[in-house]
């Protein structure tokens, strides 16, 4: 591991030959992402709308939801903040939106998906996001979870356009979008892959499961395959990936995620000195050579332990 000696992030996220890595912070509320601020974060990666609602029986009001966005907004003046509709269902159930009778809730009407029974839903967060953003100096960037088709692609950036908010994507974190990048970018002006969903769907491994952990985690090279379709879809339009998911915090892994040709990466504030300690220990070049060795190994074990004797700062 890294030497435990106290690390301070400095807002300047790159390689040792200066290849810019934004690094961002995942937040939930104000507090978080003031709290991602002091720690010196480029902006925010991941603002988790739904858990400003998470204990609320009901939908909370245009006014109460510009004042939960704006509380985001604020910490980080004239910053990238990467919003997030709501993300509601499975792991993260809101009483208002979601269905606590479905079967398999992980495969149910959550998230994006809960725009077809409640539009209106997502048609009052966007025009709070928009009065929001208004009132405040931030550059929001707005994107919708659990994406799978082109078609639902389009239909949020046309839907979230309407409301004026003018940079529109979303997550990669169903397999599916991963494959089809290349369409997708055809819409979403950038995406964000949260690697989280991604691998539990991939894997067809439970998230919330401990036992099953040797499955659920983004080494796995199903999961870095995917990752690179996702990069290799934005590459000809030109647009930028993010990473999101718990494996954007894992310093080795970021060199990995780097190297695959992600632009940023979102994680809890705290990771934010040590990723970039690592980052800065390597060029560009070896974050590819080291991306090329995971995607190439048989096992996600095989793929963790040649990146990390490749990276001498973590011996
Ligand atoms: C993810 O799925 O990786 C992600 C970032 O979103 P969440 O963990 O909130 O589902
Ligand atoms: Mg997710």
């Amino acid at each position: 591991e890294l030497a435990s000696r106290v690390r301070e992030f400095h807002g300047d996220g790159a390689t040792r030959d200066g290849r810019e890595v934004q690094l961002l912070a995942n937040v939930g509320d104000g507090d978080g992402a003031r709290s991602a601020a002091e720690a010196n974060a480029m902006g925010v990666g991941l603002f988790r709308t739904e858990f400003c609602f998470l204990d609320q029986p009901e939908e909370p009001s245009i006014d109460q939801q510009v004042e939960a966005y704006k509380a985001v907004l604020e910490a980080f003046p004239g910053k990238k903040v990467v919003v997030r509709t709501l993300d509601a269902g499975a792991d993260k159930p809101l009483p208002f939106l979601t269905d606590a009778s479905e079967a398999n809730p992980a495969l149910g009407v959550r998230a994006y998906r809960t725009s077809r029974r409640d539009p209106e839903v997502l048609d009052h967060q966007l025009e709070a996001l928009a009065r929001a953003e208004a009132d405040t100096e931030a550059n929001v960037w707005v994107m919708a979870p659990m994406i799978s088709t082109a078609e639902e692609a389009q239909a949020f950036v046309d839907k979230a356009r309407s409301y004026g908010l003018r940079t529109a994507g979303m997550m990669i974190e169903v397999p599916s979008a991963a494959i089809m990048a290349d369409k997708m970018f055809e819409h979403a002006e950038f995406a964000s892959i949260g690697t989280n969903d991604l691998t539990q769907y991939v894997m067809a491994a439970d998230r919330l499961l401990s036992s099953l952990a040797d499955l659920s985690t983004a080494w796995q090279p199903a999961v870095l395959r995917l990752i690179k379709s996702a990069c290799d879809g934005a590459a000809p339009h030109g647009r930028p990936v993010g990473v999101c998911g718990e494996a954007a915090a894992d310093p080795a892994l970021a060199v990995v995620l780097v190297g695959l040709g992600v632009a940023s990466l979102s994680m809890t504030a705290r990771a934010l000195p040590d990723v970039d300690a690592v980052l800065k220990s390597v060029d560009f070049a070896d974050c590819q050579r080291l991306a090329q060795l995971a995607i190439d190994s048989p096992t996600a074990e095989e793929a963790r332990s040649a990146v990390r004797s490749g990276l001498p700062v973590l011996e």
